[in-house]
């Protein structure tokens, strides 16, 4: 017997929801996923009327969905907003030029603008490149610090008043049990949090109107949708801890599906204790853009990236930070240590 769609009773369900376990038919589980988007667009006030908006896209499965959806609550629900698509070319062959063709067609299908930013424009490295010098160890380090910044100028060079992203559920609560596992206490105080003011000149606010999707159901949308996205890994993708956490929480959510609901709520709830240390934001003196020391990351990174001393930016090394802003030689041993790296 056939079961029938529990929130129509009309049409034959074709799956059961993984975020609720009901069983729905095609047209009901749009319903919901969409318009639990946009609950929490309107919940959580993400969006004003007239504002221009950016949507991160790198032809994945999330940011395809969430462009997707972006454009059709706009126009469902007259948000008024003006939609882009912005796109990070990490320099990844094999890997980036090809998802990017992805956003590409994206753009044709939902006729939005697109503006592509590349670390070799912006760096004058590619990931390729850094890759080559820097092994397999650390170099989402590099890239995580620089998409970040990355992002920002492209939506600086858009005018765009927000940027959004498509960082679902499951990437919200793994990032909590990370920062949990690393006790990363400002981490976690704002990991949880579904959009974030500007921090300061050249940060765009940013916000996660999938914050509350299950990944399990924006791949079923996207294939039920029939959406044109890209699905493979990146090719320098070893993050293995981020791997475990994902893992366990995969487990977890096997036996519990609410576990990453849980988790997320737990990430909210916590409340952190008066008079715990917290980085003061200030500004790069290089770049100006923010920083809680003399430099900021990325041009920490890339400063290590052209000396040829590429673990200057991984781990502590901020008292050389003024050595190097006033670019007095580095000591023999200083050198040594920050050349070695492990592949
Ligand atoms: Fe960059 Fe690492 Fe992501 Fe690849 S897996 S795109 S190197 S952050
Ligand atoms: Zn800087």
């Amino acid at each position: 017997m056939p079961v029938l769609c529990s929130s129509c009773s009309e049409k034959r369900a074709v799956l059961k929801r993984p975020k609720t376990g009901h069983s729905l038919c095609k047209a009901c589980f749009f319903w919901a996923f969409e318009e639990e988007v946009h609950q929490t667009i309107v919940a959580a006030k993400l969006f004003r009327p007239g504002e221009t908006v950016g949507i991160a896209a790198s032809g994945g499965k999330d940011s395809t969905v969430l462009a997707h959806v972006m454009k059709l609550l706009n126009e469902r629900h007259g948000y008024g907003l003006e939609l882009m698509l912005i796109s990070v070319d990490e320099g990844i062959t094999g890997y980036r030029d090809d998802s990017l063709e992805t956003v590409k067609r994206n753009q044709q299908q939902y006729e939005l603008p697109l503006k592509i930013v590349s670390y070799e424009e912006l760096y004058g490295w590619t990931m390729d490149a850094i890759v080559k010098q820097v092994g397999l160890k650390n170099n989402c380090t590099f890239c995580g610090v620089f998409r970040r910044q990355a992002l920002d100028r492209g939506a600086i060079m858009l005018k765009v008043d927000k940027i959004c992203t498509g960082h679902n559920a499951d990437d919200v609560a793994e990032t909590v049990l990370m920062n949990i596992l690393r006790g990363d206490i400002a981490r976690l105080r704002r990991c949880t949090a579904i959009s974030t003011a500007s921090e300061g000149d050249g940060v765009v606010p940013r916000c996660k109107p999938l914050k509350y999707a299950y990944e399990k159901e924006i791949v079923l949308y996207a294939y039920f949708k029939k959406l044109d996205y890209f699905s493979t890994e990146c090719i320098y993708s070893p993050n293995a801890y981020r791997g475990y956490a994902r893992t366990f929480l995969k487990d977890l959510e096997s036996i519990r599906p609410s576990s990453i609901m849980d988790i997320i709520h737990s990430g909210e709830n916590l409340s952190v204790r008066e008079g715990v240390k917290m980085p003061v934001q200030g500004t790069c003196s290089r770049c100006g853009y923010i920083s809680s020391q003399a430099l900021c990351k990325s041009c920490v990174l890339l400063e290590g990236l052209n000396r040829g001393l590429p673990k200057l930016g991984i781990g502590k090394h901020h008292r050389l930070h003024e050595k190097i802003l006033s670019q007095q030689p580095l000591t023999e041993h200083e050198q040594r240590k920050l050349k070695s790296v492990d592949f």
